[in-house]
């Protein structure tokens, strides 16, 4: 004897299954991983202050991990409830200091910078990471990719001179197998400078992809890389 089904409860079984799937997939379409090169952030109008624990190394530090659509527009500030919890991440605090160093003034701890980072990003990839999970991730993202060290053995030096924007592009392709989004600003005498790399990683946060889209980057053709 064939079974007989109800329909409408194998609707309803239906219904539940993709509102199970649709609640579990990702909010975004990946990730922008930003560094920063601290000597463009303090070479400008509005200054710096350094962190409390002093001054940071003379490298790329991170300032995100930005979850993004294809068509470059981004969510932001997903989950009120969701509060930055320095208790989450305390083993996490020395290599945040080290490499995820604020440059904001007053001079303070990194808190401040950290928690906009998460509520204002962090909140919205939270279906695939937590607090502790999303600070690891772009630590473990820095490690992976020595920028600094790419371009000085491209020849490409945080010396004060200045470079083709498509050199610094090429030489980080060279090195990270991707191409990366390039961002400037100006500096106190006008200068295009190199102050942020952006590449792009997949939904897990951990995998380096081919960007869907870029920046944009408003950089001169030559661009100065200041010391720092
Ligand atoms: P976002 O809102 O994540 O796009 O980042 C922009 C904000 O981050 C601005 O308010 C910047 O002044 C701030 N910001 C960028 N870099 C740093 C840094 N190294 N330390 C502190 N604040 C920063």
């Amino acid at each position: 004897m064939v079974p007989k089904f109800d329909s409408s409860v194998l609707i309803k079984l239906l219904l539940l299954q993709c509102v199970a799937v649709l609640s579990a997939a990702q909010d975004f379409d990946f990730f922008y991983f930003v560094q920063q090169w601290p000597g463009s952030y303090c070479d400008t109008k509005r200054s710096c202050c350094y962190p409390t624990t002093g001054k940071p190394p003379s490298d790329f530090g991170i300032h995100g991990l930005w979850p993004n659509y294809r068509d470059g527009s981004y969510p932001s500030n997903c989950d009120p409830s969701n509060p930055y919890d320095q208790s989450k991440i305390s083993d996490l605090i020395s290599r945040m200091q080290e490499n995820w160093a604020t440059l904001s003034c007053p001079s303070n701890s990194g808190s401040t910078f950290w928690s906009h980072e998460w509520e204002k990003h962090g909140t919205c990839s939270e279906s695939v990471l937590d607090q502790h999970g999303y600070f690891k991730a772009a630590l473990d993202l820095k490690s992976k990719l020595d920028l600094l060290q790419i371009l000085q053995s491209a020849g490409i030096n945080p010396d004060g001179g200045f470079y083709s924007l498509s050199s610094i592009r090429s030489a980080i392709r060279k090195g990270i197998g991707y191409t990366p989004g390039i961002e400037c600003n100006v500096d106190e005498e006008g200068n295009s400078q190199l102050y942020q790399i952006y590449v792009c990683v997949d939904t897990s946060g951990s995998e380096l992809i081919e960007c869907p889209v870029f920046p944009n980057g408003k950089c001169a053709s030559t661009i100065e890389f200041p010391s720092f």
